[in-house]
């Protein structure tokens, strides 16, 4: 198995087994017309209006990436507002007071699918994107053209290396029939002849128990990863899984491969199965001042202070949606849950490292997966040198982290990056 760089890291997995409970339904829930990658939906209803779970209520515009956004709850659209999601972009959001009753919309049904198309607007229709974090639109990535760009792999992603998180692994101990159906249904429409699932060997109950589930299936293999972070990072996965390079500017599919993430795939079993969009999602509560590390069921649109007192959270003076490596730190505690977040970490005492000069001793170019000169990217960006940040490929970067987290001058050199990337869109 090929490993490119990458870091060890601890595992601090304590939620690890814990079984996923759901949560008292919030009296409000704030569910923003963008919960991924690409444009926000219009909202489909107006103030005042009776929503049911399941109900369409925000729809997709016609041109780019969008899936449509449906009703965690029953009740009534209470306001339509302004909203400024964690990463600073705007979008109207629904706030819907729950009337406890959870009324499922009448049109709920299995979606029936016939041929490829049927699939693919099926997987848009269920608002599916990627479960992972980066919130891809699952629809998109499944409509690949086969004539151009063959696929002859699925991969199903269940490295789940962020520290904390555990929703993932929670999925293949509690939903892995889900995750064998999705599998199925996805390499029978898109004719797919084999599939492999990459768990990190730190969860060798989840490789075994999906060992035993899928059974004598010669056309699905399961297969151990090394627990190094960033393994779960698409590229790496197919690097290691299959010895395929996705190369610069090119796409999965380019190689003959689809990466789902393991959530996604157990998502889409249970709407193939049942007809429910999604509209709630497993996430982990955890962090170095949780009380009571969890899983939980939580309706999109809940609050993030609406979970804290389940998880004991007190004393927290940081939040982020997802993980500390590559999590976004939240401004504010009433920012809700969205499609993206795969767990809540709360973190007190984040000391901030004294930054010094580089000493040049290689080690952010040893643990860059992506074989990146990170020192040298920090130094294009301080010059707002454009030209030698393409040089450099500063836009191969995927946010890693694990540069700044071994750097011993402190640099905060994949931030660095981060910026250098949005310099480099504004051209
Ligand atoms: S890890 Fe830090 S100190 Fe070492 S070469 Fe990279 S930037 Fe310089
Ligand atoms: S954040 Fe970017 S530059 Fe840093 S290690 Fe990760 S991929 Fe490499």
């Amino acid at each position: 198995m090929k490993v490119i760089g990458g870091i060890r890291l601890p595992h601090k997995k304590a939620a690890a087994e814990v079984p996923t409970s759901e949560i008292p339904l919030p009296k409000r829930l704030t569910v923003p017309m963008l919960m991924s990658m690409g444009k926000p939906c219009t909202p489909a209803v107006k103030k005042g209006d009776r929503v049911t779970v399941g109900m369409r209520i925000g729809d997709p515009v016609q041109e780019g990436l969008c899936v449509p956004v449906h009703s965690p709850a029953s009740g009534t659209a209470e306001d339509i507002t302004d909203f400024r999601l964690a990463d600073g972009n705007t979008c109207k959001a629904v706030v819907i007071r729950t009337d406890g009753l959870q009324e499922t919309f009448h049109g709920i049904r299995p979606p029936v699918i016939q041929n490829r198309e049927d699939f693919i607007r099926a997987v848009r229709e269920s608002g599916c994107t990627g479960l992972g974090g980066a919130g891809f639109p699952t629809y998109a990535k499944l409509s690949f053209d086969s004539k151009k760009t063959p696929v002859d792999t699925l991969i199903i992603n269940g490295a789940e290396c962020e520290p904390y998180i555990v929703s993932d692994y929670r999925e293949f101990m509690e939903n892995g029939s889900d995750i064998l159906f999705g599998i199925r249904t996805v390499m029978d429409k898109l004719e797919i002849g084999r599939c492999i699932i990459g768990i990190e060997d730190n969860k060798p109950a989840a490789i075994s128990l999906m060992k035993k589930i899928i059974g004598s299936d010669k056309s699905i293999a399961v297969k151990a990863l090394p627990s190094r972070y960033p393994q779960g990072a698409e590229k790496v996965l197919i690097l290691s899984l299959t010895g395929r390079i996705v190369k610069e500017g090119e796409l999965p599919a380019h190689c003959g491969v689809i990466v789902m993430n393991a959530s996604t795939v157990g998502f889409l079993g249970r709407y193939f199965k049942n007809g429910m969009p999604l509209v709630q999602r497993r996430i982990t509560l955890d962090g170095n001042c949780v009380n009571n590390p969890g899983n939980f069921f939580v309706p999109l649109g809940t609050c993030v202070s609406d979970l804290m007192g389940l998880c004991g959270a007190e004393g927290y003076e940081e939040a982020f949606y997802g993980g500390p490596m590559m999590g976004v730190s939240l401004y504010d505690i009433r920012q809700p849950v969205t499609k993206l977040n795969n767990g809540i970490t709360f973190f007190k005492k984040i000391h901030s490292v004294q930054t010094t000069a580089c000493i040049r001793c290689g080690r952010c170019v040893r643990a860059c997966p992506v074989k990146l000169m990170p020192l040298d990217l920090e130094s294009a960006y301080d010059k707002k040198d454009t030209k030698e940040l393409k040089r450099l490929k500063a836009g191969l970067c995927i946010n890693c982290g694990c540069c700044t987290y071994v750097c011993p001058a402190g640099r905060r050199l994949a931030e660095k990056n981060q910026l250098a990337k949005q310099m480099l869109a504004k051209l």
